[in-house]
C-alpha cells in the first residue's frame, strides 16, 4: 500500500510557512508478527507542534527531524492485523498522523469505541487530547466552584471552547475571548455569558465591563496582553491555569513578561502551568464525565476541516491566523 506523508523540510524561525514542509510517498509494509496496518481517516494539527519545529531549541517534547514525517494524533481504521487485539475495521488512535497509512506494533495503538452520536474525529477534539487538557486544567488547577467567574482566552478554539462549557456545567459565569465576531456569536449560542472579540477595542476595558467584580479563574491559552489583563482583573486568591501562550509561539525575540506581575503578591494569586500528559490518570473519569455532558447536550463543539494530506500544512498554519472555530482537523 502506498502512503503519502508530510515531512519537515526545514526548522522554522518566526511564523512557519508552507516551505517548511514537503510531501513524500512511501510503501507501507504488510504487518509482521504483532503488527497492525492502519489507514488514517482523520489527523490533528495542534499549536504545540510549532515547538517541535524548532530544530535547535529544547521543548518538553523532542523536535521533529528534518527529512522525517511529522507526528501527531490521528484516528484510523485497521486494514490488516497480526495482533490478536485488533481486527480489520477497528477504529484506533495513534501518534502517527501526518501520513495516510502506516504499519506499527499493536502496542502503539489504542482501540476506540464507536459511540452513537459521536463522530470518529471527536477523539481528536472534545473526547481527545484537547478535551482532556480543558478538563484537567480547569478542574484540577482552576478548582471551579458555583458562582465563580472564569475567564478563558482562545475561547472558541478546541481547548478553550471546552473549558468555557465545562465552567458553565460547574455553575460559573464565563467570559471568553476570540478573534472574530462570528466566533463570539458561536460562543453565545452555546451559553457563554460574555464573548469578547479581542481584536476590536480595548481588551481590559471590555473584560472589566463584562465582569466588573473580577475573575476567580483564568484559563490561559494565549499569554501576552491577555495574561496581563487577567492579572489586572483577578480577585484575591484567583487561580491561573497556564495551558498555552500561542501569542508567543512564533516570536523571534524573548517575549516580555506581564508588566503587572507584582500584583501576584498582593492578590495572592496561584499561577500554575501544566502539560496534559501529566494528567493521563484522569482519562477514565474524563471519558465518563464528558460522555455524560455530551449526551445531555451540555457540551457542544465546532470543527474546521481541511481535506487531504496535502492540506495538512495549510491547516496547521491556519492555527496561527485563527482560521479555525473549534478543532482544526484534516480528513484523509
Ligand atoms: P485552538 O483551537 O485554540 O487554535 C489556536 C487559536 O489560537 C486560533 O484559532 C486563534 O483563535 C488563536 N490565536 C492564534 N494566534 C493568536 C495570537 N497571536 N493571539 C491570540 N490568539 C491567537 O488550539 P488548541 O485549542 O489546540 O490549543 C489552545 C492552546 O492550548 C494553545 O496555546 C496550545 O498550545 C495549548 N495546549 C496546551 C496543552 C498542554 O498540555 N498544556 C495541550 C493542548 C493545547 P482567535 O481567532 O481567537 O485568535
Amino acid at each position: 500500500m502506498e502512503s503519502r506523508e508530510i515531512r519537515l523540510k526545514s526548522g522554522a524561525t518566526g511564523l512557519p510557512t508552507a516551505a517548511n514542509f514537503e510531501t513524500g510517498t512511501v510503501t507501507v509494509a504488510a504487518p509482521g508478527a504483532g503488527e497492525v496496518q492502519v489507514r488514517n481517516r482523520w489527523m490533528s494539527v495542534d499549536p504545540y507542534m510549532r515547538g517541535r519545529m524548532y530544530t535547535e531549541r529544547a521543548s518538553y517534547i523532542p523536535p521533529f527531524q528534518v527529512g522525517e514525517p511529522l507526528q501527531g494524533h490521528a484516528v484510523g481504521e485497521v486494514v490488516a492485523s497480526n495482533d490478536p487485539d485488533f481486527a480489520p475495521g477497528d477504529l484506533v488512535s495513534s501518534m502517527f498522523g501526518w501520513r495516510e497509512a502506516f504499519t506499527m506494533s499493536g502496542k502503539a495503538l489504542q482501540k476506540l469505541p464507536r459511540l452513537p452520536g459521536v463522530p470518529d474525529q471527536a477523539y481528536l477534539g472534545v473526547l481527545g487530547m484537547p478535551g482532556l487538557t480543558a478538563y484537567a486544567g480547569l478542574l484540577e488547577i482552576g478548582q471551579p466552584k458555583p458562582r465563580d467567574t472564569v475567564f478563558v482566552s482562545g475561547g472558541a478554539g478546541a481547548v478553550g471552547s471546552v473549558v468555557a462549557q465545562i465552567a458553565k456545567v460547574k455553575g460559573c459565569t464565563v467570559v471568553a475571548t476570540a478573534g472574530s465576531d462570528a466566533k463570539c456569536d458561536w460562543l453565545r449560542s452555546v451559553g457563554i455569558d460574555h464573548a469578547i472579540n479581542y481584536k476590536t477595542g480595548n481588551l481590559l476595558a471590555a473584560v472589566q465591563a463584562a465582569v466588573p467584580g473580577g475573575i476567580d479563574i483564568y484559563f490561559d491559552n494565549v499569554g501576552g496582553e491577555h495574561l496581563e489583563v487577567a492579572i489586572e482583573v483577578a480577585r484575591q486568591g484567583a487561580r491561573f491555569a497556564e495551558c498555552g501562550m500561542i501569542s508567543a509561539y512564533n516570536a523571534t525575540e524573548p517575549v516580555p513578561g506581564p508588566r503587572n506581575l507584582i500584583m501576584v503578591v498582593g492578590k495572592s494569586l496561584k499561577i500554575q502551568g501544566f502539560i496534559v500528559s501529566n494528567y493521563a490518570h484522569l482519562q477514565p473519569q474524563f471519558m465518563t464525565d464528558m460522555g455524560g455532558w455530551i449526551a445531555a447536550g451540555q457540551i457542544k463543539w465546532e470543527e474546521t476541516v481541511e481535506d487531504g494530506i496535502d492540506r495538512a500544512p495549510h491547516a496547521f498554519l491556519g492555527l496561527f491566523s485563527g482560521a479555525n472555530t473549534g478543532k482544526m482537523l484534516v480528513r484523509l
